[in-house]
């Protein structure tokens, strides 16, 4: 599909610029998280349990056989996680149990974030091959009500056991970026947890720090919550220029011109590009064709020797499709 430059932009914002919702829903899993979490010390203080008394034969039981279940459904890259994250973590006290269930509560955060990272970019082929600018939008529109109903985690852990899926544009890489801050993540909110559960008198301030390690609390960095929708955005920016690219080789196409989205924040280093026309033979990631860094949100027209209309900011229906 050929798109005019306002199009290939408006497509761009929705996937992964300024009205993007996959950014929302990663937030809203990892506020769930951090009250599962906090939930988890706050029981464990409530009940005024003893970190090295044995803990319950039906909590242990009931425990592993949740994990039994949570491992049998994972994919291999999750069945790794979850052994690596569990570690050396007994279960015989209820301070085992404590880290036990943060444990859990952390893992399946990750666990639904490559599942969401899956899923935001499953759809992105369908968006790019679609036979109008029209049909793309729709495609779109669909693909929000779909991942509207998936905002916490069980959810989209339950609904994933039917169907995992890896796409094949989203780098392993992104995967073991996941993993490692997932394993940062964890020891962190396991120290804090552990020295409040230790001594609840002295730890007036764990609930905060828990809430900045995992959403930045009041902090502008957004904790982990914040690295994980740079990660998104990036993965679906990625998905959809890469499968433009395949789609301008398949098609056959000779040249595109690189469009930066121009936003406040970003792609500072992108302006430099933006107009500029290169060849499709040329093409190379991070050189001439986005992304050129993470979070990058910049994108490509096509360009044909025989016509220039599509170097017009307007075209008929692009002026229709505003009304
Ligand atoms: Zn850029």
């Amino acid at each position: 599909m050929k798109l005019t430059k306002n199009q290939a932009i408006r497509i761009a914002q929705k996937v992964y610029g300024k009205q993007d919702e996959r950014v929302k829903e990663i937030e809203h899993m990892y506020r769930d998280t951090q009250s599962k979490v906090i939930n988890d010390v706050d029981a464990f203080m409530g009940a005024n349990k003893s970190w090295t008394a044995k803990a319950s034969p039906d909590e242990i039981a009931n425990f592993l056989a949740n994990l039994k279940d949570t491992f049998y459904n994972a994919s291999a890259d999750d069945q790794n996680l979850i052994k690596i994250a569990y570690g050396s973590n007994e279960l015989r006290t209820n301070g085992d149990m404590l880290m036990a269930n943060i444990t859990r509560d952390v893992v399946r955060q990750s666990m639904a974030q490559k599942i969401h990272l899956g899923v935001s970019t499953k759809n992105i082929p369908d968006v790019v091959n679609a036979s109008t600018y029209h049909q793309a939008t729709k495609v779109l529109r669909n693909n929000r009500h779909i991942s509207e109903q998936s905002k916490n985690v069980d959810a989209i852990i339950y609904k994933s056991v039917q169907n995992a899926t890896l796409d094949s544009h989203v780098d392993s890489d992104m995967f073991s970026s996941i993993n490692k801050q997932t394993m940062q993540t964890l020891r962190k909110v396991r120290d804090v947890a552990e020295m409040a559960a230790k001594s609840p008198k002295d730890s007036l301030n764990w609930k905060t720090t828990i809430s900045n390690i995992l959403t930045g609390g009041d902090k502008a960095t957004d904790g982990q919550m914040g690295r994980a929708a740079g990660l998104i955005r990036t993965a679906t920016a990625q998905a959809m220029n890469r499968t433009r690219l395949q789609d301008f080789h398949s098609r056959g196409v000779k040249k595109y011109k690189y469009i930066s989205l121009e936003a406040q924040n970003t792609c500072a280093d992108c302006d430099a590009l933006d107009g500029q026309i290169f060849n499709v033979e040329d093409a190379e990631e991070g050189v001439n064709f986005p992304l050129m860094h993470p979070n990058c949100q910049c994108t490509v027209i096509e360009i044909n020797d025989d016509d220039d209309w599509d170097n017009s900011d307007y075209d008929v229906t692009d002026e229709l499709d505003e009304l």
